[in-house]
């Protein structure tokens, strides 16, 4: 990977087989400092698919405060049946809760209406494709929420694009500058169709966007991709807050 072309300027795109050869070499030298990721679904699927509404825009500790408190109100039945200022207080530690209390109500009452229970399960037996298109009909749940819900839970695949993924394979030159929506097609068709890869390499790259490819300060220096980040050559090592 040392004889990468450098770009003249930032976001300038390399040839496909380039970046999807970068993006493995970034899967290997993340397995090599971070170590192997088994994909193992962390939390049920509704949970799954509730917090990361919760997590947008949110930290993680807030995420897990809020989604603890909307439980107290009772079980899915009770918190549909609950009042919206209710919910809303209840998830307040979550950013935007006013936006997303009526929105996770919407969801839980339109995953109820069509199935007749709270049970996601019925995502294992649609392909990516349909499992995307029916959980982005869901109020407030976009293409993120639905790939982690998909990747996570029924090993789909599919990459997810949080804004850490959207950051580090941005300043390496895997994508050309993109928001995060488009990136989600971008990424995944330079990625092979491997689900615990796509796991393995999205959750490092989230270790490595908070540990060390941070948004204002990067800590290049500290970086197992520095040899091969288009940003730290063109910015000579001192590389700017990242803009979208
Ligand atoms: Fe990020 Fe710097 Fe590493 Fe490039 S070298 S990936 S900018 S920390």
């Amino acid at each position: 990977m040392a004889g990468l072309p450098i770009s003249a300027e930032l976001n300038v795109t390399r040839p496909a087989p380039e970046r999807a050869a970068l993006l493995l070499e970034v899967y290997r030298r993340f397995r090599q400092t971070y170590g192997e990721v088994p994909l193992i679904p962390r939390r049920e699927a509704m949970h799954e698919l509730i917090s990361t509404i919760l997590s947008q825009r949110t930290t993680a500790a807030n995420e897990d405060a809020a989604y603890q408190e909307l439980r107290q109100l009772g079980d899915w039945d009770a918190i549909v049946a609950a009042p919206v200022e209710a919910v809303t207080e209840s998830i307040r530690l979550s950013n935007y809760p006013e936006q997303k209390a009526p929105r996770i109500q919407a969801t839980l009452r339109a995953v109820k209406a069509e199935h007749g229970n709270y049970n996601l399960d019925f995502l294992a037996e649609l392909n990516p494709a349909e499992g995307l298109k029916w959980l982005t009909a869901l109020p407030g749940v976009g293409v993120k929420t639905a790939s982690l819900v998909l990747l996570f839970n029924y090993a789909k695949p599919v990459f997810p694009v949080d804004t850490h993924v959207h950051r580090i394979t941005s300043r390496i030159g895997a994508i050309p500058k993109m928001g995060e929506q488009a990136a989600h097609k971008a990424l995944l068709a330079l990625l092979p169709p491997d689900p615990p890869l796509l796991y393995e390499l999205h959750i490092n790259l989230l270790r490595h966007g908070q540990q060390v490819c941070t948004f204002s300060r990067p800590r290049c220096g500290k970086c197992v991709l520095q040899d091969i980040c288009d940003a730290y050559k063109i910015y000579d090592g001192k590389v700017p807050p990242f803009k979208t």
